[in-house]
């Protein structure tokens, strides 16, 4: 992609330009009557709030390129505390998973069985963990057993937006196949706390080189 990695890494996004007091909260899909709905349609009902974000949280690449249904937004009954602004897409086990932005592969898990499972398997779901610029991290949770088999994704490796980085399962704390995503801050080398972002068809303002 051309930038090493210390251009790569800039500065960490001030936390007021990310959560400006003004910027509401994303509601519940709980206040929404049909709770399985197209991420582009629940993008659409909020328009006015995310477009309120700080230009680095917006413009990611959608992680299922359209498919699969939004099964639980931000604030939703597990996305509490930490995740409390992931996305869950309900997708069947194999669905490819894209990367939402460039970066590096920080963390790969894939042992684990599609089995699904309640919040004691919580540990037991397969991951791709990728770190981007300003500090932030994405991560693509209850995916597909040996998922990094069928393309040999490496910790370290980089990938564009857009690229292929795994498939979707049923591993971990899940009640059906799905894919849950989040933004977040990487802090001390961990996931962190989430934050709001969007998703635009032009797939993001770091076009792949
Ligand atoms: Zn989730």
């Amino acid at each position: 992609m051309g930038l090493g990695y210390r251009n790569f890494f800039s500065a960490p996004v001030p936390i007021g330009g990310v959560f400006p007091a003004y910027l509401p909260t994303i509601p519940s899909l709980r206040s929404i009557p049909n709770r399985q709905i197209s991420f582009s349609a629940y993008q659409r009902r909020f328009r006015s709030r995310l477009e309120r974000l700080h230009s680095v949280m917006q413009g990611f690449c959608h992680p299922l390129r359209g498919k699969g249904y939004l099964s639980q937004g931000n604030r939703g009954p597990t996305h509490r505390g930490r995740m409390e602004y992931a996305y869950d897409f309900s997708t069947p086990i194999g669905t490819p998973v894209y990367a939402m932005r460039s970066g590096r592969v920080i963390g790969i898990q894939e042992q684990y069985a599609d089995v699904g499972g309640t919040k004691i398997q919580a540990q037991k779901a397969n991951f791709v963990w990728l770190e981007h610029t300003h500090g932030i991290g994405s991560a693509y949770t209850h995916l597909q057993r040996n998922f990094g088999k069928k393309i040999s994704i490496r910790r370290n490796d980089w990938v564009k937006a857009g690229q292929l980085i795994g498939y979707s399962g049923n591993s971990g704390w899940s009640s059906a196949p799905h894919l849950h995503v989040e933004v977040h801050r990487i802090a001390n080398q961990s996931f962190g706390q989430t934050l709001p972002f969007s998703i635009s068809s032009g797939c993001g303002s770091e076009k792949p080189t």
